[in-house]
C-alpha cells in the first residue's frame, strides 16, 4: 500500500487582523501554487473572524481551510460560539477541538470534546482532536495512561475514519520549544495507534504530532513510526517556516 500522504495543519492561534491574515494567506497560496508541496496536504486554522476572508484567498491553492473550535450543537441560544454547520458554510473542510488551550481556558473536558467531534463529523468535517500530557503528568510517568484516557473519552464510537485525525500535543511541548524525543513521540503515536483500533479505526489513521515543530526538527518528527503530520502553532505563522516543515514530510 503507498504511503498515506502527510498532513500540515497550521494553528494560527488568537493572531491577526484581516490584513495579516489575507496577507498570509495569499503568500502561502500564491508558493504553494507555484511549487506545490510533494508530500503533505496542508490546512490552515485562522481565527475565525477571518475564516471568510482566508478561504478566499486559499481558493484554488490546494491548501484546505480549517477552524480553531466548534459547538456541539447546530444552532440555538449559544451566544458567541460557532457551529460545525457554520464552519461548513464558510468553506472550512476541518476543524481543532480538545486543543490543549481550550481544555484549560475554557473547561472542555474529554465528553465536550467528544460530542464537538460528532457535530464536526455530522457535517463532514475532518475532525482534528488534541489530547496530550502536562508536564507533572509527565514527571509522574502518567503519560500514557493520561493520553490513553482521552482518547477513549474523546473519540466518538461510531466515529467516521475519514473524518478524524488525532493530534499528540504535549503541553509542555507547545510554546516553548521543547519537544520530546522521537522515542517518546513514537511510544506515544503507537499507544494511540492500539487504542484508536479498539475504536475500530484502521491502521492507517493520521496521527500528528504537535508542539514546537520547526524547520529544524521537523524532519527526524515526521519521520518517526506512527506520526502522520504535524499541528504547527508559532511556526505556521511564516511561509518559509510552514512549507520548510511541510516539505520535510518523508
Ligand atoms: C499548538 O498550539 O497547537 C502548537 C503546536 O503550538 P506550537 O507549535 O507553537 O508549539
Amino acid at each position: 500500500m503507498a504511503a498515506r500522504r502527510q498532513l500540515i495543519a497550521g494553528n494560527w492561534k488568537m493572531n491577526g487582523l484581516t490584513g495579516d491574515g489575507v496577507g498570509r494567506a495569499k503568500v502561502f497560496a500564491a508558493r504553494v501554487g507555484a511549487a506545490g508541496v510533494g508530500r503533505a496536504d496542508l490546512v490552515v486554522c485562522p481565527p475565525a473572524t477571518v475564516l471568510g476572508a482566508v478561504g478566499e484567498a486559499i481558493r484554488g491553492s490546494g491548501i484546505a481551510l480549517g477552524a480553531q473550535d466548534c459547538h456541539a450543537a447546530d444552532s440555538g441560544a449559544h451566544t458567541g460560539d460557532i457551529s460545525a454547520a457554520m464552519l461548513a458554510d464558510l468553506g472550512c473542510s476541518h476543524v481543532i477541538v480538545g486543543h490543549s488551550e481550550r481544555r484549560a481556558s475554557h473547561g472542555e473536558i474529554d465528553s465536550v470534546v467528544r460530542e464537538k467531534v460528532v457535530a464536526a463529523q455530522r457535517h463532514g468535517l475532518v475532525a482534528i482532536v488534541c489530547v496530550g500530557e502536562s508536564l507533572a503528568a509527565r514527571e509522574r510517568g502518567e503519560t500514557l495512561e493520561l493520553v490513553g484516557a482521552q482518547i477513549a473519552g474523546s473519540v466518538p464510537e461510531a466515529a467516521d475514519p475519514a473524518l478524524i485525525v488525532i493530534a499528540y500535543e504535549p503541553v509542555w511541548a507547545i510554546g516553548t520549544g521543547r519537544t520530546p524525543t522521537v522515542e517518546d513521540v513514537a511510544r506515544v503515536h503507537a499507544m494511540i495507534r492500539r487504542c484508536l483500533s479498539s475504536h475500530g479505526l484502521g491502521g492507517d489513521q493520521q496521527i500528528l504530532y504537535g508542539g514546537s515543530v520547526n524547520p529544524g526538527n521537523a524532519a527526524a518528527l515526521l519521520a518517526t513510526e506512527n506520526v502522520g503530520g504535524a499541528l504547527v502553532g508559532g511556526a505556521s505563522l511564516d511561509a518559509d517556516d510552514f512549507l520548510a516543515i511541510a516539505e520535510s514530510c518523508p
